[in-house]
């Protein structure tokens, strides 16, 4: 039994830390349209701060949410505001650079999606039920078979590729989207190498909580459209693994290509 692991890199270097990675506890992949059974990643073991109110007296507002303990050498997050021993929050940056307390990320999250690459296209020949005026975007994905490393489930062991298909409406929103994703797959996050959920195969290229539609229609059972929440659920998905409209600059532009 190995640990399969992510790294997770911290862009802003809050701290100057020097590794930036570290291991995750393994993720269970997931299909399509099934939501996790569990969370795609987890907090540190020790992080019961929910059950501990953090203003209530200066007593507790001391204490270290992480170590439990008074806090030393103070280290207070940017965005947020909570605090942590230096020390403590350290550690856990270089587990998942997000704030232990409320979730804030910080910093880019990295995956350990495989090699592969990653191809977007719009096409107006077809249309998506919901936004019948614009054409439709059909992201492409493709993963060659590859022998897993460090960071996988199974290192050394073979994995199985795959070929994928994503659909979105071509507009203002559904081309957000498919630049977001464009951002996670560059951060390999997009995929990753483990069990599918949908036919139970073990070591191979597998969704990773960003959920796609394989279909432009047959509904949300069919893994398609209709789905007039599905754009916002796929930028919350994106967000969780801090991918968000702040990352999009001019280089993901020009990516979606536009069919003959
Ligand atoms: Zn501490
Ligand atoms: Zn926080």
């Amino acid at each position: 039994m190995s640990m399969s692991s992510n790294n997770w890199t911290q862009q802003s270097n809050i701290f100057n830390t020097g590794n930036p990675s570290s291991t995750q506890q393994g993720e269970e992949p997931m299909e399509t349209e099934d939501y996790p059974s569990h969370p795609s990643f987890v907090m540190g073991p020790s992080t019961p701060a929910e059950i501990k109110p953090p203003d209530q007296d200066n007593k507790v507002d001391d204490d270290c949410a992480i170590c439990l303990s008074d806090i030393t050498n103070k280290t207070e997050l940017p965005r947020c505001s909570h605090s942590f021993c230096r020390d403590c929050i350290e550690q856990q940056f270089k587990y998942k650079p997000s704030c232990p307390i409320c979730g804030t990320v910080y910093g880019k999250i990295q995956g350990n999606q495989p090699a592969g690459s990653m191809y977007i296209q719009s096409d107006s020949r077809y249309h998506i039920k919901g936004y019948d005026q614009y054409g439709i975007i059909r992201v492409s994905y493709s993963f060659y078979d590859g022998i897993q490393g460090p960071e996988h489930p199974h290192p050394g062991q073979s994995y199985s590729g795959t070929n994928r298909i994503g659909y979105l409406p071509d507009c203002p929103q559904g081309r957000i989207v498919a630049r977001l994703l464009k951002v996670a797959f560059d951060r390999r996050l997009v995929f990753t190498v483990g069990r599918s959920r949908t036919t139970g195969i073990d070591n191979c290229v597998t969704w990773n909580d960003i959920h796609h539609k394989t279909s432009i229609d047959g509904g949300p059972e069919n893994f398609g459209y209709p789905d007039p929440t599905y754009l916002n659920r796929v930028l919350e998905e994106l967000a969780a693994k801090g991918v968000t409209e702040a990352d999009l600059d001019d280089t993901t532009l020009n990516i979606i290509h536009p069919s003959r």
